[in-house]
């Protein structure tokens, strides 16, 4: 099964639990954008089985180490993670306190006028904080 490949290529032991994890992470098409507490929230509502905030947590940093997942940190209290590894643009609606992919499309050039000697931009991510 390709989620326990994904789990031993994390250096994680494949147990009921992650394999839990993986399926309400990995088995949709949709972008999914959530915090260590709301991924734990979803599976226990998804499976009415208990899991630890512990294996939530270390499962998907290791998943983070290894690619599979990307960080996005709001601020310091809040760090959410998403699906979508690629760059691109986000929405965060500060009231409902969730992410928004944006399209490429949905955003114009961005110029960056700094330069910083001996380094190239390698990507540019930008974070649109929205309010009522
Ligand atoms: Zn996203």
């Amino acid at each position: 099964m390709k989620y326990i490949e994904k789990l031993r290529n994390s250096g994680l032991r494949p147990t009921k639990q992650r394999l839990q994890i993986c399926d309400v992470l990995f088995n949709t098409d949709k972008t999914f954008h959530f915090t260590i507490n709301e991924l734990e929230q979803k599976i226990k509502k998804q499976t009415n089985s208990k899991i630890s905030l512990a294996t939530v947590y270390n499962t998907v940093h290791a998943f983070e180490k290894k690619g599979y997942l990307k960080q996005i940190p709001i601020n310091s209290s809040e760090t959410y993670f998403d699906t979508n590894v690629t760059d691109h643009h986000h929405f965060y609606d500060l009231k409902e306190e969730k992410l928004i992919d944006l399209e490429n499309s949905d955003v114009g050039p961005i110029n960056i006028l700094k330069k910083i000697n001996g380094k190239k931009i390698k990507s540019v991510e930008v974070l649109v904080k929205l309010e009522e």
